[in-house]
């Protein structure tokens, strides 16, 4: 939520560069979660497992909407990593995508990524 800001997928504090393939797009509380996080803990195997790359993963493969819409469900051990970490159903943004439901903008179709 809020301005989109540019994330280091591997954080330059871990070494990262400034290519185009290690930068994303990322909202500013995403990112803050993320900080310099590129692993999470999947909460079903307890595993330490690599965040979602989104320069080289399909969101799809590892993410889907919750019946009603509001949430993240990950359904690889990556994306619920990844779901963990960066706390992508903390309350603001299941309010905020309440809204989008109730317009008609949310979730997004599939084809669309
Ligand atoms: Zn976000």
């Amino acid at each position: 939520m809020g301005r989109l800001q540019i994330d280091h997928i591997q954080p330059l504090a871990k070494g990262g560069v400034n290519t185009e393939e290690n930068l994303c797009l990322a909202c500013e509380l995403c990112n803050q979660y993320k900080w310099i996080q590129t692993e999470g803990l999947d909460p079903e195997s307890g595993k330490v497992i690599s965040l979602f790359n989104p320069r080289n993963q399909n969101w799809g493969d590892h993410f889907t909407w919750s019946p009603e819409g509001t949430k993240i469900v990950g359904i690889t051990d990556c994306g619920r990593a990844t779901v963990e970490a960066l706390r992508l159903n903390n309350n603001l943004a299941v309010i905020v995508r309440k809204n989008w439901v109730q317009a008609g903008w949310h979730p997004p179709n599939f084809r669309d990524y």
